[in-house]
């Protein structure tokens, strides 16, 4: 199994997105990067953006699990009750208006001591998103999740965006990517891209939603039981519990 995984899939020509490290997003080129990502970052890629928490360095086994775009009832209450069967810790990157429609399963993530994080109120791309209207849903979503931690969705912010955001967030990102949102991986591919790829203080990708839910349920306990094997622990990314950007501007 490679250590890279890269998936190639060509741009529509309608598309307008632009690439904040890429100049011209019109080239063959930049079309195909722009559909590509890589099961475990680049040191390079880390190296470009250091304002970004890509892992927390330590030689300590200890591995930070993050779950993106809930909190939903079909999926973060098995989360949740998995995390504690392991004694885990872990960080929820919750879309807005998923944490207006299901307080309670919100609360729970909380009063079990795992982190949250801003992860936007509608799931919007900044890479297709002006800036006022993207810093306006950070902003709508910071009134329910008070987290000083901000995960883009698809990792895509333009630069002027990121040059905002990152004065008033954390910005998060990953080393891992599980790969759980990709329908051409199988649950045992994407096991295989966490037990190949992770290391101590990795911070990893994985999503509470329904579209991961099935693989999700075969993926998660054989991550915690491979790991719980290995003597690592399941930690929660620190976290300063604050409005951030809504109490900002
Ligand atoms: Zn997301």
């Amino acid at each position: 199994m490679p250590v890279y995984q890269v998936y190639v899939r060509p741009l529509p020509a309608s598309g307008k997105s632009s690439a904040f490290f890429l100049p011209n997003p019109n080239t063959i080129c930049t079309r195909l990067i722009l559909y590509m990502y890589l099961v475990k970052t680049p040191k390079l890629v880390q190296a470009l953006l250091p304002a970004y928490l890509w892992r927390i360095p330590t030689r300590e086994k200890i591995l930070f699990l993050t779950f993106d775009d809930g909190p939903i009832p079909e999926v973060t209450p098995w989360v949740l009750d998995m995390l504690q069967t392991y004694n885990a810790k872990a960080t929820f990157f919750c879309v807005g208006e998923n944490v207006r429609r299901h307080p309670v399963i919100f609360q729970r993530i909380l009063g079990a001591g795992h982190s949250v994080g801003n992860h936007t109120y509608n799931h919007l791309n900044g890479w297709n998103t002006e800036n006022k209207t993207y810093l306006h849903n950070v902003r709508h979503c910071a009134h329910v999740v008070k987290s000083n931690l901000f995960r883009p969705p698809y990792g895509r912010l333009l630069p002027r965006q990121r040059a905002f955001l990152q004065e008033h967030y954390q910005i998060v990102m990953w080393d891992v990517l599980s790969g759980d949102f990709d329908f051409r991986q199988t649950a045992a591919q994407c096991l295989e891209n966490v037990c190949a790829n992770a290391q101590p203080g990795s911070i990893i990708v994985f999503h509470d939603s329904v579209k991961t839910n099935d693989k999700l349920r075969v993926l998660l306990p054989r991550v915690l039981d491979y790991f719980a094997g290995k003597d690592y622990r399941f930690a929660a990314l620190p976290m300063q519990k604050q409005a951030a950007l809504a109490t900002a501007g």
